[in-house]
């Protein structure tokens, strides 16, 4: 029967691909249009029929059972039987009759209950650990460190770091120490979009202030500053002359010792900021006022420069420049940088949230060892903070002969790669601002703490809500050319301006839908933003091994986590899910083996398909455009 079945589906797929036959070309006229109808319904009914044919299993994809706890009595095993023991435990201490509330703890302790089934492969000790009034703490030893690859086509710029010992402690009432809200360390992180209304004006007062002298008249205005590449005593300001710069030509007038203002109207919309400040700073400038760039909306600038800059919306920008078209004399009385944080603690940390503290885990950038920021300081030999146009460039220039940037060893490259042919559909190639600030972003050097996640009952969707936070590490690393802490700021406000951007935000959330979560839930704390907890569990989820056909690309069969994506059907329905991370070791097992070597997640690896069944499959991809 089903031979019969896949005859008549191939024959069905050949009539909707042949060309015309003589008496069909004989026939009334078919204009090319109907001919395309014509294959796109017999590739629809084709779809339907396999859909059909496949069963219910392509409507409803089932989640990947978390692999069996390895047989009672081993080391492994115990660490399950002590996760069932915590979980319990964890339940009486802060369990509720609240149903929400306990759909929240569930979600907060299914994430220990991933990340424990993955480092249970290895070999590993644990207990249980419970002080008094306190919630348990579930501490796992592993012998040595672990390393957590993501999948490269979730295009994750991160990897997991374990230490030898894990601990998790899940609270039902808020973190005691001073981050995000008291710290130094987070304070550049938040800015106008930790709170705002709808248009983006920022609620309750401004995160920075802009106050200018002209012929004695006070002006202040609200600003947003920018992540500072460098300390800045912003002290010394005052008293430095305005200097207005016509169509942002820094050649045009005198800048040393002045503060330049330049306006996003007359930037290039193929430049990016830190080019703009730049210019300025290599004209003699000590800061730079930025007029919009958000219309009336506020953000700081990302991209961390020599100098300070202080953003002011349009309308302000209007006034500022009237003002200074008639002034014999502009000064600056005063750069300020306000701390907006205490009210937002209050509604952050509020009653029904559950927090999972951790020990021990880390996030680290990918291609520690030689990443592309190294290579392009290298190339670029200049003690300056570099702009997103020269990573683009030194990355175009230097990524067939720099062994950091080789396939086989750069997983940022191989992200890129994956990516390159949906970027350049859109024409993005060749824009160097914008592929330079996705390769900076993902070029640094930084290693951060995992605090913790906090889950509560999202608002913006049906389903659970967490965020992550990630403090700077002290690596004891030399950085360069930036602070873990600099490099978090810098992501969190480039966030920002991409969920500003409504097709970037589009064009990210279907290029790299686990990215955009992840940026979501690393962010959340900052902005207030809700991540989905299902699919960042799914991410950190260990993967139980390769699916789909062996690629064509030689790279692409040496990286070990290529194939780690769900297992489709011939229509490219999803019919069984899995994790996205693969553990080991040690960081090195994961650099492309010199063989296609399969990961070491699982033996779940399915049989290659049937040569037909992918030539249907991939018929039908192309008409169900199904993301990866
Ligand atoms: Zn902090």
């Amino acid at each position: 029967m089903a031979v019969a079945i896949r005859v008549l589906l191939f024959l069905l797929l050949l009539s909707a691909s042949a060309e015309p036959t003589a008496s069909a070309v004989a026939g009334p006229a078919v204009s090319a249009w109907e001919k395309w109808m014509d294959r796109l319904i017999t590739c629809a009914v084709t779809c339907l029929v396999l859909a059909a044919w496949r069963g219910s299993g392509a409507k409803e994809p089932k989640e990947t059972p978390l692999p069996a706890p390895v047989a009672e009595g081993t080391r492994a095993g115990w660490l399950m039987q002590d996760l069932e023991k915590f979980e319990r435990l964890t339940k009486q201490q802060i369990g509720s009759d609240n149903p929400r509330f306990a759909e929240t703890l569930d979600e907060a302790l299914s994430f220990v209950r991933v990340l424990c089934v993955g480092m249970s492969a290895f070999d590993c000790s644990s207990r249980v650990v419970q002080h008094d009034t306190d919630s348990p703490v579930l501490v796992v030893q592993t012998n040595g460190k672990l390393f957590g690859d993501f999948a490269t086509r979730s295009r994750i710029p991160f990897n997991v770091i374990s230490d030898d010992e894990v601990t998790f402690q899940v609270q039902g009432s808020p973190p005691s120490g001073d981050c995000p809200f008291r710290c130094s360390c987070h304070a550049p992180c938040f800015g106008p979009a930790s709170r705002s209304s709808k248009d983006g004006q920022p609620l309750g007062g401004a995160w920075a202030q802009v106050t200018v002298e002209l012929d004695g008249q006070v002006l202040t205005l609200d600003a947003a500053a920018q992540v500072h590449a460098r300390q800045v005593d912003l002290a010394q300001f005052p008293g430095k002359p305005i200097v207005y710069v016509p169509k942002n030509d820094v050649s045009s007038v005198p800048l040393r010792g002045a503060v330049a203002v330049l306006s996003e109207k007359f930037k290039p919309g193929t430049m990016s900021d830190g080019a703009l400040l730049q210019g300025a700073y290599q004209a003699g400038a000590d800061a730079v006022i930025k007029i919009g760039g958000g219309g009336a909306m506020l953000y700081s600038v990302p991209d961390p420069s020599e100098i300070p800059c202080f953003a002011i919306s349009e309308d302000d920008g209007k006034k500022l420049c009237s003002a200074l078209e008639v002034s014999r004399s502009a000064k600056v009385k005063e750069l300020k940088v306000n701390d907006r944080r205490q009210k937002l603690q209050a509604e952050r940390w509020n009653y029904g949230k559950v927090w999972l503290h951790f020990s021990g885990l880390y996030l680290q950038s990918v291609d520690w060892d030689g990443p592309l920021c190294e290579v392009a300081q290298e190339a670029r030999a200049s003690p300056e903070a570099l702009v997103y146009e020269d990573y683009f460039e030194v990355y175009q220039t230097t990524r067939e002969v720099d062994p950091r940037l080789g396939l086989d060893r750069s997983k940022l490259r191989r992200m890129m790669e994956s990516a390159w042919s949906q970027l350049g559909r859109i024409g993005l190639t060749k824009n160097a601002s914008m592929i330079g600030k996705l390769l900076a972003l993902g070029a640094q050097r930084c290693k951060l703490k995992v605090n913790y996640m906090k889950f509560h009952p999202a608002e913006s969707f049906t389903g659970t809500a967490c965020a992550m936070l990630l403090s700077p590490h002290k690596s004891g690393f030399k950085q360069k050319p930036a602070s873990d802490s600099l490099v978090q700021a810098w992501v969190a406000h480039e966030a920002v301006y991409l969920a500003l951007m409504g097709h970037f935000t589009k064009l990210i959330d279907y290029m790299a839908p686990s990215l955009w979560n992840l940026i979501k839930c690393m962010n959340g704390e900052f902005f207030g933003w809700e991540a989905d907890a299902g699919k960042i569990r799914k991410l950190f989820t260990a993967c139980s091994g390769p699916v789909g056909p062996v690629p064509r690309e030689v790279w692409q069969q040496r990286d070990p986590t290529w194939r780690i994506t769900d297992e489709r059907n011939a229509v490219g329905m999803v019919v069984r899910t899995q994790g996205r991370l693969l553990w080991s070791k040690d960081a090195a097992n994961t650099a492309a083996p010199n063989s296609t070597t399969l990961p070491k997640c699982g033996a779940t690896t399915t049989a290659p398909r049937r040569s037909m069944m992918d030539f249907m499959g991939r018929m039908a991809q192309k008409i169900c455009c199904c993301s990866l």
